[in-house]
């Protein structure tokens, strides 16, 4: 980085940039904005040492947690028998904020990508079939992004699954709400048109 900032600033700013989504701009604003906020500074510093050393996987799902025990996992008046696996503890986050599923999770951290080298066992799936097995699950949900990798790894829990007594399903994917449909690639619109849901029933003809 060119002069002008005294050393630490410029560290900051180098290292603030280093972070997912954060330009130089955006380091530079933020680092002078804490440079005006001493109390911030300490707070923020704290958090940040911390933060490794307390914040560890839950032993059951494996989301983020500071006890054995993850919050959701703690709540024992959820339905034990559905399981939703989502890729990372941001989209578990996410759905519970629908307030629409009270069953349990499996966070897998990964996703199948030979590319980037994780392969199954990456994902931790002996700790899945073991919950599996443990709570006679009789529903599990893939909550896995449409992506290439996201189906590969959904299709392949499924074939892991596929001898169990129990029913599989996965989140419809469809276009997004507010969007118009000429912006919709034809992936999604084939699979908005397949999942598409039945607003009245037709009353036909005798
Ligand atoms: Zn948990």
């Amino acid at each position: 980085m060119e002069k002008g900032y005294p050393y630490t600033l410029k560290k900051l700013i180098e290292f603030l940039s280093t972070l997912p989504g954060i330009g130089e701009k955006s380091a530079q604003r933020l680092s002078l904005y804490l440079l005006s906020k001493p109390e911030l500074c300490e707070i923020l510093g704290d958090l940040i040492k911390e933060l490794p050393y307390k914040v560890r996987l839950c032993k059951e799902c494996k989301n983020l947690s500071e006890d054995e025990l993850c919050e959701i996992c703690k709540e024992r008046e959820r339905d034990r028998t559905k399981l939703c696996i989502v890729e990372s503890p941001m989209h578990l986050f996410q759905i519970e904020k629908t307030g629409l599923y009270r069953g349990y999770y499996y966070v897998l951290h990964y996703l199948l990508s030979p590319k980037e080298g994780f392969g199954p066992k990456a994902l931790g799936l002996d700790t899945l079939l073991k919950i599996i097995e443990e709570r006679e699950i009789k529903e599990v949900i893939l909550a896995l992004s449409p992506t290439l990798s996201g189906e590969a790894t959904a299709s392949y829990i499924a074939e892991l699954l596929k001898d169990y007594p129990l029913t599989i399903s996965k989140l419809a994917c469809g276009i997004p709400m507010g969007m118009e449909i000429h912006f919709a690639d034809p992936l999604t619109l084939k699979s908005a048109l397949q999942k598409r849901e039945s607003i009245k029933r037709g009353n036909f003809y005798e």
